[in-house]
């Protein structure tokens, strides 16, 4: 590992044809991700990289997972893809494990990303709502500030941030922002023309903010005193990341609907919406559909992703990993008196950066991509880290490591 290589010379002609070809959505790093093994990639220059990002909280099985490669190679030589217009075993399979694993609900809906399986839940919750038939009318889907669940328009409207709707509009109706965790506020914003309420148990994006039990209790409290439904947004938090397979269990509140995405294909696309008693035959034939969604391939990596996962002795190692990393960051914060706070649960961390430090997320990214250390921001104000959920406690520490000279060689 170098700490100062500039790409050699196929990385700098593969980054100019991305600059090139790509539409610029996204700022990459000027490195070209070439092979990965646990939680160390390798850049097309030999350079070695520690991997606390995991393809942001998705590869949660690590890179090279020989469980996950070997159910990818027996699928991939029996049959890739069916549509839904037919049965495959894996899909079927994977949806009765889901069932089995989630607690409360009763089928699933298969789809191919996060986005999805939350534009499958609000299409859900204005069908069930419709089907309910009482007045007033319930259309409203209630979204918390600071959100993020996901970039179609109506999931980019539910997101509550507006820089990711700014020159979308118009945005489409009947969506409506409320103020995270602050039960009181509920009254003016949970009122009865609301058909669903989507919220993440830890917002991601927004920043890695906890929900309270007491805001989650309120929201399940008022939705069944007035009909509507609860949506968690388990797309980041859920498949064992918070060392519960599902966040929300920390808090003993079940929702009627959950979303998954991220994790659940340990890197392979698939999205998937859970529905409990009261919404199972809310969407009825030829109500929603998706060509992809659920195909064989993705179901049979995601059988293992889900079955590794849920394993007790892993969901263990992610609190004591937790533990590790929350002293690591807690001690960097107090030498270099950087952070102002670490939150959030199990592998889902954020450390908020100290005011002389706002809005520096990104160099520090630079930097640790510079060091040998890919890191994520939530916001231009906190790092935010999602390590594979599988992550050594050596590879823990040299990241920790890596970020603590990152951070020293900063401007
Ligand atoms: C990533 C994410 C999404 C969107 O998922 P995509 O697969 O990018 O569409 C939605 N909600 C949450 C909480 C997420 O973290």
């Amino acid at each position: 590992m170098n700490d100062a290589a500039a790409p050699g010379a196929d990385s700098h002609v593969l980054i100019d044809k991305g600059r090139d070809y790509l539409v610029p959505v996204y700022r990459q790093r000027e490195l070209i991700l070439d092979r990965g093994l646990g939680s160390r990639l390798w850049d097309l220059d030999g350079r070695e990289y520690v991997d606390f990002a995991a393809g942001i909280a998705v590869s949660a099985l690590g890179h090279g997972d020989a469980d996950v490669l070997a159910a990818l190679h027996e699928q991939a030589a029996r049959l890739w893809h069916t549509s839904n217009v037919f049965y495959s075993e894996p899909p079927l399979r994977l949806a009765e494990e889901l069932v089995a694993a989630s607690g409360f609900a009763e089928r699933v809906f298969f789809c191919n990303s996060g986005a999805e399986a939350n534009e499958a839940a609000i299409k859900l919750a204005r069908r069930h709502a419709a089907a309910g038939g009482r007045p007033p009318e319930r259309r409203v889907i209630l979204s918390f500030e600071g959100s993020f669940h996901g970039r179609t328009l109506a999931t980019v409207t539910a997101t509550a941030q507006p820089k990711y709707q700014q020159g979308y509009e118009p945005l489409p109706g009947g969506f409506r922002y409320g103020v995270f965790n602050d039960v009181d506020a509920l009254a003016s914003t949970l009122t009865d023309d609301v058909a669903a309420v989507i919220v993440e148990p830890i917002q991601g994006e927004g920043g890695v903010v906890p929900a309270t039990t007491e805001f989650l209790q309120a929201l399940r409290a008022r939705c069944d005193e007035i009909g509507a439904l609860l949506i968690f947004d388990e797309i980041q938090s859920g498949m064992g990341r918070t060392g519960r397979l599902w966040a929300h269990q920390w808090h003993g509140v079940a929702p009627d609907v959950m979303t998954l995405a991220k994790a659940l294909g340990a890197g392979f696309p698939i999205g998937a919406m859970l529905v409990n008693a009261r919404t199972a035959q809310t969407l009825q034939f030829g109500s929603h559909g998706t060509t992809f969604g659920g195909n064989p391939l993705a179901a049979a990596v995601a059988r293992v992703a889900l079955r590794k996962l849920s394993s007790p002795d892993l969901l263990a190692e992610v609190e004591r990993r937790s533990i590790t990393l929350q002293i690591g960051l807690q001690r960097i914060g107090n030498e270099r008196g950087i952070f102002s706070e670490v939150r959030g649960r199990g592998l889902m961390l954020g450390a908020v950066l100290a005011p002389a430090y706002a809005g520096r997320a990104s160099d520090i990214l630079d930097r640790a991509a510079q060091t040998g250390l890919l890191l994520l921001q939530a916001g231009p104000d906190v790092l935010r880290f999602v390590p594979a959920l599988t992550i050594g406690e050596d590879d823990l520490l040299e990241g920790l490591a890596r970020l603590d000279s990152a951070i020293g060689g900063l401007e």
